[in-house]
């Protein structure tokens, strides 16, 4: 297995930014297994999403604006994929671990008789064999899955637990051609997007959390939504928060909630756990708003604001707000 081939799950060119997470992972693997990173992008918008992924240090991005691909359910994209991973060896295919891409993976190992690891959160090469780290039981276990040599091998990849790094010297896009002979019956007849209306937490640039040290679930809408607003962010919270009811544990951010690296990530009230900091560790810059300043949360914080939430953030909230007008 040497080759690594990114599947880019796309909606009219927009994709999850798990996708650049996945390109600069496969960059890494293929170095270190002596091969090649590719990406397939198939469907509308893609040849303007290979554009955006060029500065994505790839090898080669695979290209096809087929219609069918947004037509019909599924069977298109893995189509595609199976060819570019069949053109090019037994190799390594990373799928987002979305609902998506957790369909297609299926349908990949399937097809491919392929070993599959899932939610994968890093991986190891030693002597060329692969092995894909992923934690388990919510994270109270760690799994070690190694994929067979000689085989393809499917590993969905969890979103934010890999960094996006831009560069490269510019990947080559090729057209892909359209697997012949395949008829197509599952057609998509109404898209429904459901939503919030606010941003998807994972995908946020800034995210405002808060903890126990809020007091209730009242100033999570009075005090760091209007911040998160400000920023273009979204709100998050501790698991404390999320035990004690005042918010949705899919606001949970930690080893048992989610992953999140935005640029921003700004912890209010919140201690800084080691189950806490695994799931916000990699953002960008990160500022702790705390009563005390020898919380752990210092500790690795680029700015530790020491004080009051409930004088600070409204003031915070403010001053951004007047600095944008
Ligand atoms: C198996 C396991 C999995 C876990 N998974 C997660 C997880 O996914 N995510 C997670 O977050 N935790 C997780 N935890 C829990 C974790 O260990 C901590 O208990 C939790 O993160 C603490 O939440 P907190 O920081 O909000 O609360 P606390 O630790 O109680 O911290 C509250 C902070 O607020 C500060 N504060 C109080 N009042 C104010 C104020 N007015 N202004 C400013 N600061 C103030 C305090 O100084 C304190 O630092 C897990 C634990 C276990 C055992």
């Amino acid at each position: 297995m040497k080759n690594v081939l990114v599947y880019v799950q796309h909606k009219g060119g927009v994709t999850p930014k798990v996708t650049f997470e996945m390109a600069t992972e496969a960059r890494k693997l293929a170095d270190q297994l002596g091969g090649k990173a590719h990406a397939v992008v198939v469907g509308k918008g893609s040849s303007q999403l290979a554009e955006q992924l060029k500065s994505y240090p790839l090898d080669t991005i695979h290209v096809n604006d087929d219609a069918d691909v947004d037509t019909f359910l599924l069977d298109p994209v893995v189509d595609y994929v199976e060819a570019a991973a069949r053109a090019a060896g037994p190799s390594l295919v990373l799928v987002a671990n979305t609902l998506t891409g957790k369909d297609v993976a299926g349908r990949l190992v399937g097809r491919l008789n392929a070993g599959v690891c899932a939610d994968a959160t890093d991986f190891k090469i030693d002597g060329g064999k692969i092995e894909a780290i992923m934690p388990k039981m919510g994270g109270a276990a760690i799994t070690t899955c190694a994929l067979k040599d000689g085989d393809y091998g499917i590993a969905t990849i969890r979103p934010n637990a890999f960094s996006a790094q831009a560069g490269g010297s510019g990947a080559s896009v090729q057209a892909i051609e359209k697997p012949s002979g395949k008829t197509y019956t599952v057609r998509i007849e109404n898209d429904v997007e459901e939503g919030t209306g606010e941003l998807a937490l994972e995908e946020a640039p800034a995210v405002v959390a808060g903890g126990r040290g809020l007091g209730g679930p009242e100033p999570f809408d009075t005090l760091l939504k209007p911040l998160a607003k400000e920023l273009g962010g979204a709100v998050g919270a501790s698991r404390a928060a999320a035990d004690a009811g005042w918010v949705p544990y899919s606001l949970q951010i930690g080893q048992t909630g989610k992953t999140v690296s935005p640029n921003l990530y700004i912890a209010v009230g919140i201690s800084g756990a080691i189950q806490h900091k695994v799931g916000m560790r990699s953002s960008g810059t990160i500022i702790a708003i705390n009563k005390d300043g020898a919380a752990p949360i210092a500790e690795f914080s680029d700015l530790t604001v020491v004080g009051d939430a409930f004088a600070i953030v409204p003031e915070l909230t403010k001053l951004i707000a007047a600095s944008k007008s």
